[in-house]
């Protein structure tokens, strides 16, 4: 175990943003995290996990209390008898190599997920998804250290409410340190594949048709890296979070509203997917277009990424005030052009904890001065 006082947390986020944590662990062990776990006790601080650091914004006053880092990055594979292969992951793996290695041995159910940086725990926590494909659909289980007890102990699906880009895990109060995650992978079904990618629009896939998981990897990644969505040091334009905002998911009604809207303003329908209890998924970057901003749209430091409306992305030494206002501004007139709310994906850290990122459009009025809503929108 390793630890560092007063440490700058900002290089272990993609958005390179934030400020100091007053303790940075690196464990290496299960051991390390209960250490870790009973010195911040004994401080009375609080603690936060860190990742990659692939889906947080840290504020720009740091954390007052322990970042845990897990570093534990052991894969192992277990061919089972009915042809299935259970992959069991430590919490720090890299899940892309996981997930490339699955390609390679021709595995299907998270190869849709190419491409897509984080650890192994952090994957999990925020139920990541990607052309149709999320964790959750092959998760198996998971070892977690119980903060508060500091038990070892075994999550199944029935304790981690999956949705949508969110678990029980991805709130602040969650208690859980995940320390593996095993997942259950299939033989690769080309059929199988091919369908889900027409059932999603993904456009690229339907054409190529590929017949190997390692084939609809390369698409895929080729596909991630025309629009910046693949984590790359020399590319502000991935320096963000991937989606700052998750799609939001609205009623039949207002979606028909809002299409029919569209049909009227922009002569095509606005783009949508069929969700959940008969609701319907809009798209966000849609949305943050129509409400006027374009690709590569500047605000302080911060701008969006010229590949895609849906990422916010620190162009020149943004700080996260100026992220936070940014998507403040995005929410806000969404709002108001839409009646349509913005949440975003990304997990917000204050200096004492996780936090809700201020962005909710609940004083959206007062721009209504200033800004003139469509009204054919509304
Ligand atoms: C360019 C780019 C593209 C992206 N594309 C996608 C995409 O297509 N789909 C998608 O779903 N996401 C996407 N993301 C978001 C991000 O990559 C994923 O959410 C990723 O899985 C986060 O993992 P992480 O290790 O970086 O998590 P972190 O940012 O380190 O942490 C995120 C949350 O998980 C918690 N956490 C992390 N590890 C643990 C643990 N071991 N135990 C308990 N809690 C833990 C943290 O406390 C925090 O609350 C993208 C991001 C970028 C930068």
């Amino acid at each position: 175990m390793q630890i560092w006082d007063n440490y700058g947390l900002a290089d272990h986020t993609t958005m390179g943003i934030g400020g100091k944590a007053r303790k940075f662990v690196e464990a290496d062990s299960v051991q390390d995290i209960l250490d870790a776990l009973q010195m911040a006790h004994a401080e009375s601080v609080p603690v936060f996990i860190l990742g990659a650091g692939s889906n947080t914004l840290i504020a720009d006053e740091g954390f007052n209390g322990y970042v845990i880092h897990p570093a534990m990055k052991a894969v192992e594979w277990l061919p089972q008898q009915d042809g299935s292969v259970l992959v069991k992951m430590d919490a720090g793996a890299n899940f892309d190599d996981v997930v490339a290695e699955s390609c390679r041995r021709n595995l299907g159910g998270i190869e849709a997920l190419s491409g897509i940086p984080g650890s192994a725990g952090g994957s999990l926590v925020q139920n990541i998804g990607a052309y149709g494909q999320e964790i959750s659909e092959c998760f198996v289980s998971a070892e977690a250290v119980h903060q508060n007890d500091c038990d070892v102990l075994t999550l199944r699906r029935e304790h981690l409410a999956f949705g949508y880009r969110q678990t029980a895990l991805k709130t602040a109060d969650n208690p859980f340190i995940i320390v593996s995650v095993t997942l259950r992978l299939e033989p690769f079904d080309a059929d199988k594949a091919a369908e889900r990618c027409a059932e999603h629009g993904f456009k690229r896939m339907a054409l190529n048709k590929p017949k190997t998981a390692s084939e609809l990897r390369d698409v895929v990644i080729e596909t991630r890296r025309s629009k910046a969505m693949c984590y790359d040091r020399n590319d502000y334009n991935t320096h963000g979070v991937g989606s700052f905002f998750v799609n939001p998911v609205v009623s039949g009604v207002d979606a028909q509203r809002l299409n029919a809207a569209s049909i009227i303003k922009n002569h095509k329908p606005m783009p949508s997917y069929p969700a959940d209890n008969g609701m319907t998924k809009l798209s966000a970057a849609w949305l943050i277009e129509q409400a006027g901003y374009n690709k590569g749209y500047c605000f302080k430091g911060a701008s969006l990424s010229e590949k895609h409306c849906l990422a916010i992305v620190n162009r020149q030494h943004a700080t996260c005030s100026e992220v936070i206002e940014f998507a403040q501004d995005i929410a806000k007139r969404v709002y108001l052009q839409f009646r349509v709310e913005l949440k975003p994906e990304v997990v917000y850290l204050t200096p004492t904890g996780i936090g809700e990122l201020p962005c909710t459009p609940k004083d959206a009025e007062l721009l209504g001065a200033a800004f003139r809503p469509n009204p054919l929108f509304l």
